[in-house]
């Protein structure tokens, strides 16, 4: 039995924007679907969301404070607990899940970040992105009506009882040149263990950051808890304990999936066996 969830980003989503996003996750599906094992149907199905410029990632990413994209992604498989991240990624790489990939095969290190990671994307013959892709005025225009906080996320579980996350951004509006969210942070926005399920955070990273809280829903379920159930308590603890804003998606070992979100809107889809 295969289960795979994706999310479009909690945010407000107000106007036309919301209907083009809900359609857009679909595709995202059937991209991920194609594929057998948890890893590749999440990098597939985020790939495809990068690639699709409605959503804060890849090609739509949003803008920092100084007018430029820096990009975070993050993949983990919940077999050996392999984890790639990327942060603060400046527009440089065609897919940034591709370089959080790249990362995690390599396997030396969990996280790369600025001039380094993109050293690495070169050495590591990581596509590259033609800058001109992200920058045109009509995005840059949407981006400032649209784009608030939101994110792309994928989490699966395979026929084999393997589960993978893969998530990817261009963090908020006006973040802070440098910042990195938590989405390249495993254990805060996202995280997988074979032993209990994987779990996709949206929203002010700030707030996953300071709960770890992916972990924590991972932890729930490992326990034997139920992926709806520890949505919902992951995001009533984000309110609770920090104010923070977002959503989340977890799949759990009977592959049931869990959704929860605290913003008016977060498009998300998901598919079963
Ligand atoms: N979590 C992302 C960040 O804070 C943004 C988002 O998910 O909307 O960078």
């Amino acid at each position: 039995m295969r289960t795979l969830a994706v999310h479009g980003g909690a945010g407000p989503w107000e106007g036309p924007v919301r209907a083009t996003a809900d359609a857009g996750l679909e595709g995202a599906l059937d991209a991920g679907w194609s594929h057998q094992t948890a890893l590749e149907m999440v990098v597939a199905a985020v790939r495809a969301l990068e690639d699709n410029p409605v959503y804060n990632a890849g090609i739509g990413a949003t803008f920092n404070s100084a007018g430029f994209i820096e990009h975070d992604a993050g993949l983990m498989e919940g077999t050996t607990l392999r984890v790639g991240g990327v942060g603060a990624i400046r527009a440089l790489v065609r897919h940034p899940i591709d370089l959080a990939r790249a990362v995690m095969e390599d396997g030396r290190h969990v996280l790369l970040v600025a001039d380094g990671a993109a050293e690495f994307a070169r050495a590591k013959g990581v596509e590259l992105a033609d800058p001109a892709i992200f920058e045109t005025e009509r995005r840059r225009g949407q981006l400032e009506e649209w784009k608030r906080v939101d994110t792309v996320g994928a989490v699966a579980r395979d026929a084999d009882g393997r589960f993978a996350v893969a998530v990817s951004t261009g963090g908020y509006t006006g973040k802070l040149p440098g910042r990195v969210g938590d989405s390249p942070i495993p254990g805060a926005g996202f995280y997988a263990d074979d032993r209990g399920g994987a779990a996709a955070g949206t929203g002010r990273g700030e707030g996953y950051l300071r709960l770890a809280l992916c972990k924590e829903v991972v932890d729930e379920l490992a326990a034997g808890g139920f992926a709806e159930t520890a949505a919902e308590a992951a995001i009533a603890r984000l309110t609770r304990r920090v104010d923070g804003t977002g959503g989340i998606i977890v799949v759990d070992s009977r592959g049931e999936v869990g959704i929860a979100f605290n913003t008016p809107h977060m498009p998300w889809a998901a598919r079963r066996d």
